[in-house]
């Protein structure tokens, strides 16, 4: 069953049979299953056979970045799926990281490509044919061949590319597929219902499409799903919870995956507006811990929706482990049981394997490990060791039922609204500005965000507030501009090792905050 399409456009081929129901709507615009191949493969007959190549996709959500990604893969190429908020050059870096044959771009990235000095060829969005014949020969690519690409950073605050296999992604898609069969069944049992009667009951399926598609809880949840489930998803072109509010409404939606930022906005938004969400019937949240004060909201606003969370990493080609429903709400500051075909253990710092309730580092094995970093031998001996195992530099517990528990992380990283910001990036942009002595970035707890990033910095000449976070927003996403800026006259507090010490700063932060107001 899991190794029924080892080729992730084999997988994709099975849902022409959801012919001319709706797949899209994006605005007015609605676009059936039918079409999408049909516009697909216009674009393969445009590109021509790709076998082997990188095309990078570099768009915000939209129609075409669906169709974008279908055609790269029906051509036998492997898609790089770039951060459409990056900077122009943070796009640059990540496309030529992979030096692809073609990016296919929407206007607003093309332009800032340009501005970047990106010299290589773009096919802009509104250029995509919409008639033309895709060859007849089929992609060579096996499961083991490289299909996607995912950008991240770490602690050198370079970008690195986590490849992904077909194998790979169809079995993140097909295990996380296949936890939910086992729950469609336990509830079938619990109310004496054949698993169609259960079904029957759910209204027309359809999803809010609002996580990015370069991420991969987008490309994997929130698109390739619903596309081989033939559910149709509503796509929102930039987060916005009112307007979000209005399309579960519009559209009737009955799943809703996101951030736990989405879900606060969207309750803030519909107890704003009277908007009514009682078409949800299944919300999922993922990317960071979903706060439990978020939780006992979403359970008063939306009592018909079942609930669940999920752990993962891109490097895991999604989720390692889900809680739904009775399961979730049992122990609901845990990120569920890890899925059935992967193993995950916790370690120490020398690499032993620790017993039911001991924290340590959360390492994972199993099909769904990415095969590495593009062309990045070290980063990838770093992350997946020679047996196999991948580091996921979260701390975390499994306790003696096997649920797991995130209780902190050993990468230097901030996740804020569902983006992780590595410190080390943002701290190379403003510790390399004129005036600058020191600094050091760091999360802060925050109520919409999860976690906000703040910065700390010393000066040897006066540098404002001000002039960092525009250096930064010039060099970077502007996600990455820190909150919140204070400033210090003594030097950083440093470790034994000469590090410094994030965790004597998080404790003058609030002092720093009364002392100094301001940005
Ligand atoms: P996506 O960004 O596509 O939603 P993701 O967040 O699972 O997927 P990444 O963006 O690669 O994947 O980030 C992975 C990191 O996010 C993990 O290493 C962990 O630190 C954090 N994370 C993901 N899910 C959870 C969770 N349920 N609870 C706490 N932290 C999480
Ligand atoms: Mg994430």
């Amino acid at each position: 069953f899991v190794n029924a399409a080892p080729n992730l456009n084999a997988f994709i081929e099975t849902a022409r049979r959801h012919g001319d129901k709706t797949f899209i709507v994006e605005g007015d615009r609605r676009i059936s299953f039918a079409e999408l191949f049909t516009l697909r493969d216009a674009l393969v007959a445009r590109m021509g056979m790709q076998n082997g190549n990188r095309v990078a996709i570099c768009m915000s959500n939209r129609a075409e970045w669906l169709i974008a990604f279908v055609a790269v893969i029906r051509a036998g190429g492997i898609a790089a799926l770039v951060n459409s908020r990056g900077a122009p050059a943070e796009l640059r870096e990540a496309i030529e990281s992979v030096t692809p044959t073609l990016v296919l771009a929407d206007e607003r990235r093309a332009q800032l490509l340009k501005e970047s000095g990106y010299k290589g060829a773009i096919l802009k969005a509104q250029d995509f044919p919409e008639t033309g014949a895709a060859p007849a020969e089929q992609p060579s690519a096996g499961a083991n061949d490289p299909c996607t690409i995912l950008f991240t950073s770490g602690t050198t605050g370079k970008v690195k590319g986590a490849v992904l296999s077909h194998a790979n992604v169809v079995q993140g898609l097909m295990s996380v597929q296949l936890s939910g069969l086992m729950v469609l069944h336990g509830m079938a049992q619990q109310y004496n219902m054949t698993i169609d009667e259960l079904l029957a009951m759910v209204p027309q399926q359809g999803s809010l499409l609002v996580s990015p598609l370069f991420h991969i809880s987008g490309l994997g949840a929130a698109f390739l799903s619903p596309l081989v489930a033939g559910s149709k998803v509503v796509l929102m072109p930039r987060w916005d919870g009112q307007e979000a509010a209005q399309l579960i409404e519009r559209e009737q939606v009955t799943l809703f995956s996101g951030v736990p930022t989405m879900f606060w906005d969207v309750l803030h938004a519909a107890a704003e507006t009277g908007a009514d969400l009682s078409s949800l019937r299944n919300i999922a949240s993922g990317g960071q811990a979903l706060p439990v004060n978020i939780l006992d909201e979403l359970r008063e606003a939306c009592p018909q929706a079942i609930l669940g969370t999920g752990y993962g990493m891109t490097e895991t080609s999604g989720s390692v482990s889900m809680a739904v429903g009775a399961d979730f709400i049992r122990k609901r500051s845990s990120a569920g049981r890890v899925l059935a075909i992967v193993d995950m253990r916790v370690e120490d710092a020398e690499g032993n394997v620790l017993p039911p309730g001991e924290p340590g580092e959360l390492v994972v094995h199993g099909p769904v490990v990415m095969q590495g970093y593009w062309e990045n031998p070290e980063e990838t001996a770093k992350c997946i060791g020679g047996d196999g195992w991948l580091r996921t530099g979260d701390i975390g517990i499994i306790d003696d039922e096997g649920y797991v528990f995130i209780v902190d992380r050993k990468k230097d990283m901030v996740i804020s609204g569902g983006e992780n910001i590595f410190c080390a990036e943002v701290e190379r942009v403003i510790g390399h500005m004129a005036g600058v002595a020191e600094c050091a970035t760091f999360g802060v707890p925050d109520e919409r965000m999860g976690e906000a990033l703040v910065a700390i910095v010393r000066t040897d000449e006066p540098v404002s507030a001000e002039q960092i976070s525009s250096a930064v927003g010039q060099e970077l996403a502007k996600y990455k501009i820190p909150t919140a800026i204070r400033f210090i006259d003594e030097p950083l507090p440093r470790n034994p090792v000469g590090k410094i010490d994030k965790i004597a700063l998080r404790k003058l932060w609030p002092q720093l905050c009364s002392e100094q107001a301001g940005s």
